[in-house]
């Protein structure tokens, strides 16, 4: 069973445990470098991205977090997605620079503007997964703004990229560990 560990210091990472484990996959809290080592892939929750930059400092997860990306998969939910974009702007924040993207936090309003969209993801995300619609839980969500080109978009909201992988990472806007619909999580262990 692969290991995936969601990193833990704050946010919504019991919800992204228990997905992954119905993905069929062993999930992992991580609060320390250490235990980086034994697993296949990370997940990044949502949460409040400044709070968890300052508490990746404080722990010294920063350095260890890049170098497990440089050999590993990584996921990034919300706030993930935020950590792990190349710039991020609404306010400008420091990022872990993993994917060639870039994102304005709280891009469609404040917490009032938080919902529950039905999506229509990209073709290939449904022949990589299964077909159906996807419900998209918004909660203070980024608006990813640039995308390198050799990135993939498999899902869009509004016209706006939503779910995005770029080489062995993924990184979404939403938050697919609070519906019961596993073809997120199911694509992110496709690639461990
Ligand atoms: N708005 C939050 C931030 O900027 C992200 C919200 C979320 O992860 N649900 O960090």
């Amino acid at each position: 069973m692969k290991k995936v560990g969601v990193l833990a210091l704050q946010g919504d990472f019991e919800a992204h445990g228990a997905a992954l484990a119905r993905a069929g996959a062993e999930p992992v809290f991580v609060r320390e470098a250490e235990q980086l080592r034994s697993l296949d892939g990370l997940v990044i929750p949502g949460g409040e991205s400044t709070t968890m930059l300052k508490l990746l400092r404080y722990e010294g997860l920063s350095d260890p977090l890049r170098e497990f990306a440089r050999r590993k998969p990584v996921f990034g939910t919300c706030a993930g997605a935020i950590l792990m974009a190349h710039a991020v702007s609404g306010p400008a924040q420091e990022s872990l620079a993993l994917m060639d993207i870039d994102v304005e936090r709280n891009g469609y309003g404040r917490q009032i503007d938080s919902r529950v969209a039905t999506i229509d993801p990209e073709p290939e995300f449904l022949e990589r997964t299964a077909p159906g619609t996807l419900e998209a839980v918004f909660i203070r969500a980024p608006i990813i703004r640039r995308v390198d080109p050799g990135a993939r978009v498999l899902a869009r909201y509004q016209g706006d990229p939503v779910l995005v992988e770029q080489g062995r990472h993924l990184a979404a806007t939403f938050h697919p560990e609070l519906t019961s619909d596993g073809r997120v999580h199911a694509l992110f262990l496709e690639k461990l």
